[in-house]
């Protein structure tokens, strides 16, 4: 590594990382950098199944529910305690962007996202890049504003009524593999900026590109006491919940559906959901030719980038009849031109081959569906068999599966790169809506189509957090620039724009003055 990175890194990711000194991942407690005793042994490199990073595997975690008590309830700091705070928050994020504008910083981040969570080179650069642009949006006075309060004349004279957004306190945020990057550091700063102290776990396969932004962010000002950071098994973490869930003030979990409802109980629903993506496309009847390349563009994009592995990720596409003709053959020539060498299509981390193959057999078995696409696992590869390599994968069933048992199976979220095709009439589109009803995940959408009636009726009786429309719309997209999070759940949490941070992480509390006479 350049001399530069040495100062502000511990993991270098382009040594084989099963080298000699290979990359350590330290947890942070009270401020401290603490090494590992036990390591991760079921974690090998996604590319090669070789040995890979020293990653803790902590079961030993009193310390860290000790540590849960050095913030008050009313948090950190808040618009009438230590509010410089607030500045020093904005100015973490202005050097911290500085720093990521760097070429050799930003291709540092790139290389090491590639190397836990193989996607190609623009979907970490995008991952970087979306990073980056939160930090300048946060720059400055941004943190100080998102605390803005509002006040009313009172009843008589003295009196004012004021609203303010207060913070939660200890809190703690789960993340998963798949944004290594993105999804920690926005939350965590979001959670930082409202004046909450976060314990924050990542999973740990991809945990060391958050220990390795982390260094940068305490190198960029940020006080390393500000949070603590552990490394250890998600059934682990379970039980760290379960015996400090009087601490804990607010979980903010990103995950799979089945691990949020679990947490959701053990913590009697103080938590913030950011699950599953069984997300829709739906293609309109107004077909156009001019258009078909770009929707079928838009299709594999949505549907195969990260190897379907983003929680927006293209899980079931509607396709009126009229555009069925020009459209399959276009997604089957754009899945076949995807390469593992290029990382557009890969390891998938969390599903295996027998998994997948036996979801694909199952939906076989449905009467009047087949295989679009794919279907095949990868070949020439060292991905090991703890992944899962599958083709890109499409499977077309009928409209009138919906209709019987078999719903819950055909949407069901496979984190993989894999999608279900419905092909639809105008006749069907009451049907087509009744399962959008059914669907229980309410993600992102997308309506891929200009004729505005159709939009409206669809958008009018639908749910989705985070809803693409027109004939450009995708399911996946970048959240700095817009809230991305669920919706239709009183428990939806948002990551990305101010209105996400303020409603994940503080609360309104009303401040009423009344001094006389
Ligand atoms: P997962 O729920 O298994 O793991 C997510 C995180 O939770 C990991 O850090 C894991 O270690 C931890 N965890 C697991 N069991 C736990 C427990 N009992 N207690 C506490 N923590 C525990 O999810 P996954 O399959 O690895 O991730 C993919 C899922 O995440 C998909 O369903 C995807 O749609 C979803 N996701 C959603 C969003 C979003 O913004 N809505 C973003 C990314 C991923």
């Amino acid at each position: 590594m350049k001399s530069k990175l040495k100062e502000i890194f511990t993991v270098d990711p382009y040594q084989e990382m099963n080298s000699d000194s290979p990359g350590e991942v330290c947890n942070l407690l009270k401020g401290e950098w603490i090494q590992g005793t036990g390591f991760r042994e079921d974690i090998p490199d996604p590319l090669n199944g070789e040995p890979f990073l020293k990653v803790p595997d902590t079961t030993e975690y009193s310390e860290f529910i000790n540590s849960l008590d050095s913030c008050p309830k009313s948090g950190m700091h808040n618009p009438l305690k230590n509010v410089e705070r607030y500045l020093m928050l904005g100015e973490v994020c202005a050097k911290s962007a500085e720093l990521l504008r760097e070429d050799e910083i930003e291709k540092y981040f790139c290389k090491l996202i590639q190397r836990v969570m193989p996607k190609s080179d623009s979907q970490c650069l995008g991952e970087v890049t979306v990073t980056r642009v939160f930090l300048e949006n946060f720059s400055g006075d941004n943190v100080r504003f998102l605390a803005r309060s509002f006040s009313n004349p009172g009843n008589h004279l003295g009196q004012e009524s004021s609203g303010y957004r207060w913070p939660f306190g200890s809190s703690c945020i789960i993340a998963p593999f798949n944004f290594p990057l993105e999804i920690p550091v926005l939350q965590v700063l979001g959670a930082l900026f409202m004046g909450n102290r976060p314990l924050v776990k990542v999973d740990s396969k991809v945990s060391v590109v958050f220990e390795q932004f982390l260094r940068l962010l305490i190198h960029c000002g940020l006080p390393p006491s500000d949070l603590d950071f552990i490394n250890c098994r998600g059934q682990v973490m379970g039980e760290l919940i379960k015996e400090s869930k009087d601490k804990i003030r607010l979980l903010q979990f990103t995950g799979s559906k089945e691990v949020a409802e679990k947490l959701a109980v053990v913590l009697r629903g103080k938590i913030k959901i950011e699950d599953a993506g069984f997300d829709w496309k739906i293609i309109g009847p107004d077909y156009d030719p001019k258009w078909s390349e770009h929707v079928a563009w838009q299709c594999d994009e949505d549907a195969y980038n990260a190897s379907g592995q983003k929680c927006s990720a293209q899980s079931i596409l509607f396709m009126h009849k009229n555009w069925e003709q020009d459209l399959v053959p276009r997604l089957i020539d754009l899945a076949s031109k995807r390469k593992l060498k290029d990382l557009d299509i890969g390891p998938v981390l969390t599903w295996t081959n027998p998994q997948m193959r036996e979801h694909i057999d199952s939906l076989l078995k449905i009467s009047g569906s087949k295989l679009l696409l794919g279907g095949k696992e990868l070949t020439n590869h060292s991905i090991p068999s703890v992944y899962g390599s599958l083709e890109p994968t499409a499977l077309q069933v009928p409209i009138g599966a919906f209709l019987t048992d078999d719903f819950k199976k055909i949407t069901k979220e496979v984190f993989g790169p894999f999608q279900v095709v419905v092909v639809y009439t105008d006749k069907e589109i009451g049907l087509v809506k009744d399962v959008l009803e059914k669907i229980t995940q309410n993600l992102t959408a997308a309506i891929v189509s200009n004729d505005a009636f159709f939009q409206q009726d669809l958008l009018a009786n639908t749910v989705n957090g985070t809803t693409y429309t027109g004939m450009k719309a995708r399911t996946t997209g970048a959240p700095q620039n817009h809230w991305f999070g669920p919706s239709g759940d009183p428990r939806s949490a948002g990551i990305g724009t101010p209105e996400a941070i303020i409603n994940t992480w503080s609360s309104h509390r009303e401040i009423i003055k009344d001094v006389g006479p």
